[in-house]
Order: C-alpha cells, then sequence, then structure tokens
C-alpha cells in the first residue's frame, strides 16, 4: 500500500512571482489497485508524482510504501518505475536499447530480458521501429517506448509501484485501447500498485481503476 499522510510541498517563490503554489496531499494506493488522478492543467498532478518518486522533496510528512518510509530515499532506491509527461529517451540510442536501459543500465542482458523486450515492444505495437533512434519516430512511438521502458523494469525488477504521467495522450484511440490492454495485463500479473495521471476518463473506465480529483 502506498501512503501520503500530510505531505506537503511549494515550490520556491521567485523574486518576480511572489505567489508560488502550495500542496498538501493526503491518499492511499493499495496493492493491485490503479488510481488515476485527474484534475485541470496546473493543479499538482505531476507535482503529486514527482513527490512520490522523490524527485521533489516534501517539507512535511510522509510517503511509506508497504509501511516502509520512502521519504528518506533517493529517487533510485526507491521501489516503483515512473513515466514521465517528458518522455526522458536517450537521444543517440535506438528505441530498443533505451527500453534494455529499464532493465540494466550496462545493457547487458541476458538473452531472456532481450527477449522479454522484444515481446514488450510487439505488444504496444512498436516492433517495427527497434533500431530507430527516438528523433526518428512519432510522438506517439516514443511515448510507447517509455511506457515498454518502465513496464519492463517494473515486470523484472519486482517494482511493485508504477507512477504513470499522462502516459496516453500522445495515441490516437485505437493505439490506446491496446496498450491500455497491455498496461492492465502487466499490473494484474503481479497485483501492482499504479497512480496514473490522465485526462480522458475512458482510460480510468478500462483500466478499472478508482479515480481521485485534485
Ligand atoms: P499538472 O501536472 O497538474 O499540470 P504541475 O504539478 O506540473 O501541474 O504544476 C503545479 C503548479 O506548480 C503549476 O502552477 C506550476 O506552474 C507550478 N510549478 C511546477 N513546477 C514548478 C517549478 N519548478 N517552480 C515553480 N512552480 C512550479
Ligand atoms: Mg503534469
Amino acid at each position: 500500500m502506498l501512503e501520503l499522510k500530510d505531505v506537503r510541498f511549494s515550490y520556491p517563490s521567485s523574486s518576480e512571482d511572489k505567489t508560488a503554489p502550495s500542496f498538501c496531499f493526503n491518499l492511499t494506493v493499495n496493492k493491485g489497485q490503479i488510481v488515476v488522478v485527474e484534475g485541470r492543467s496546473g493543479i499538482g498532478k505531476s507535482t503529486l508524482l514527482n513527490l512520490v518518486a522523490g524527485f521533489l522533496t516534501p517539507h512535511q510528512g510522509k510517503i511509506y510504501w508497504q509501511g516502509q518510509d520512502l521519504t528518506p530515499l533517493h529517487p533510485s532506491d526507491r521501489p516503483l518505475s515512473m513515466i514521465f509527461q517528458s518522455n526522458n529517451l536517450f537521444d543517440h540510442l535506438s528505441c530498443r536499447m533505451n527500453i534494455a536501459l529499464g532493465l540494466r543500465p550496462s545493457l547487458s542482458l541476458s538473452d531472456d530480458e532481450w527477449r522479454a523486450v522484444d515481446a514488450v515492444m510487439d505488444d504496444l505495437g512498436i516492433g517495427a521501429i527497434k533500431d530507430r533512434k527516438p528523433d526518428d519516430v512519432s510522438g506517439g512511438q516514443q511515448q510507447r517506448v517509455a511506457l515498454a521502458r518502465a513496464l519492463i523494469r517494473a515486470d523484472w525488477q519486482d517494482r511493485d509501484l508504477l507512477l504513470f504521467d499522462e502516459p496516453f495522450s500522445a495515441l490516437d484511440r485505437e493505439t490506446r485501447l491496446d496498450c491500455i490492454e497491455v498496461v492492465k495485463r502487466i499490473l494484474a500479473s503481479k497485483s501492482m500498485a499504479a497512480l496514473m495521471v490522465s485526462h480522458d476518463p475512458e482510460d480510468a473506465k478500462r483500466l478499472g481503476a478508482d479515480v481521485i480529483a485534485l
């Protein structure tokens, strides 16, 4: 179970802008549960995910995963896998290598691991772009490369908590529905928990997710 207890955060105010937004989050996500976070642009959805992932540090309050206090842990030590709103892909590596990085930063994967990389690419409909660089594929394909990297990492490294920041926003409806099925299957296979930002109420419905509105 993920628990945020009275987590308070505000961005530092600049000299031009004295009214920096401040936030307070309280929420729980159980193992096996998918929670979709909705809310208008600028309300704090990405801020919430970045706090859980550890890229931002709360001024007050605690974040627990399975009873363990995550708050003091470096992002890389947290048992989670995140997809950013910006895809964070490496332009000098092929799409396949970008996904492999999710498993091993050294890129020395076993045969089974390479097969898993290829399988998740095929499942997400990006099997044909394996050797292309992110710059040479569409925005929707880049988004699926980032999705594949997070999913394979969660699946193979037993990271039971996934954070998704608008993972389907660049996809057409048909591709989105296909990807939702893949995400749903992988989350269910290990009873993972997921916190997902989405604009489209249909995503939550298809995923069988609970919705919270910020
Ligand atoms: P959402 O993801 O819901 O669109 P964000 O969490 O990205 O919103 O941002 C929430 C609010 O915090 C917005 O008003 C945004 O302008 C502000 N904000 C985001 N990042 C920073 C930052 N680094 N410094 C100052 N303000 C920020
Ligand atoms: Mg955002």
